[in-house]
């Protein structure tokens, strides 16, 4: 089951001619959520073959390089003659805000925006097989961050194990592996775990959007498989990021590292940095020993299965 991230945008407040303000791309199994919508969102769309089929858009918070996509996101989705529903997330206490960015325009949607507001620890969706929970992040405004986690998925069925015991080849093998009993033509029973392995864990994929470093950020999920953290400046800007409540690409490192993730993303980097970005990846592989990266607008990730690597 492929789990994709797309960086569509990853520039801080101010973009630059690389890199367009933030907007995080994730498709699993045909469904495509988005996960900020910074202006010039839809051309990346465009540009990196996304496809605007997004069903939900979850919002970190309402400042502009992280909503200012939306109107013209949802202008083209109309002149696509889109009919199906979008739901959006947003922190408590935006909803009227955001419903004036949407209705801000004379020609407004005319397929379905659902606004819904979120709080810490929320599960802002629940899907079939993952939810997005909510969590709050410590930023100049009313915000939250977003982790998407996988359900456990079932054991490893072991086929020459069932077969050592005499379980025909065909259905009694799914419904084992479905965690029932049973019964061989000898009378003999059959239990799921002589032949399947212990739950193996989902895949999990943290956003933080806007914050300084947090403790809600390690919490929200154990040992993600990828953190896409803020990390707007590097050391020699540590006391601004403090300032304006944003972190530094080490500050991001060090809650990658307490949160087990293993992967960090680094995002959300200062125009003031264009071009100049190796402090950043430096500082933050001082503190992390996992994967650093630092995505440039365009590139794709691909989060295998924690128990695949
Ligand atoms: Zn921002
Ligand atoms: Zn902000």
């Amino acid at each position: 089951m492929p789990l994709r991230v797309t960086f569509l945008g990853t520039a801080g407040a101010v973009p630059t001619t690389e890199r367009n303000p933030s907007g995080i791309f994730v498709s699993r199994a045909g469904e495509q959520l988005l996960f900020d919508a910074g202006e010039g969102t839809q051309r990346q769309m465009m540009r990196f073959g996304t496809g605007f089929s997004v069903s939900h858009l979850f919002v970190t918070h309402l400042h502009g390089d992280h909503v200012l996509g939306i109107p013209g996101l949802l202008q083209t989705m109309d002149f696509n003659d889109r009919e199906e529903p979008l739901a959006i997330h947003a922190p408590r206490g935006t909803r009227r805000q955001l419903k004036s960015l949407v209705n801000a325009l004379d020609n407004r949607p005319s397929f379905p925006v659902r606004i819904s507001e979120v709080g810490d620890g929320d599960v802002a969706y629940r899907a079939d097989e993952y939810e997005v929970r909510t969590f709050e992040t410590d930023h100049d405004a009313r915000s939250v961050g977003y982790a998407l986690v996988e359900d456990e998925r079932k054991g490893r069925f072991d086929r020459e194990r069932a077969e050592e015991l005499g379980v025909p080849v065909g259905p009694k093998f799914s419904k084992l592996h479905e965690g029932e009993p049973v019964e061989l033509e000898d009378g003999t029973v059959v239990e799921p775990d002589q032949v399947v392995g212990d739950p193996r864990p989902g895949r999990t994929i943290v956003y933080t959007g806007d914050t300084r470093p947090t403790v809600a950020t390690i919490e929200v999920a154990d040992d993600p498989d990828l953190l896409i953290h803020d990390a707007t400046f590097a050391d020699d800007r540590a006391e601004r990021a403090t300032k304006t409540a944003h972190s530094t690409a080490r500050g991001a490192a060090e809650i990658a590292a307490r949160a087990g993730a293993k992967r960090l993303a680094l995002m959300h980097i200062s125009s003031r940095y264009a071009g100049h970005t190796a402090d950043h990846l430096e500082q933050a592989r001082e503190a992390f020993d996992g994967e650093v990266l630092l995505p440039a607008d365009g590139d794709e990730l691909e989060i295998p299965y924690p128990d695949d690597d």
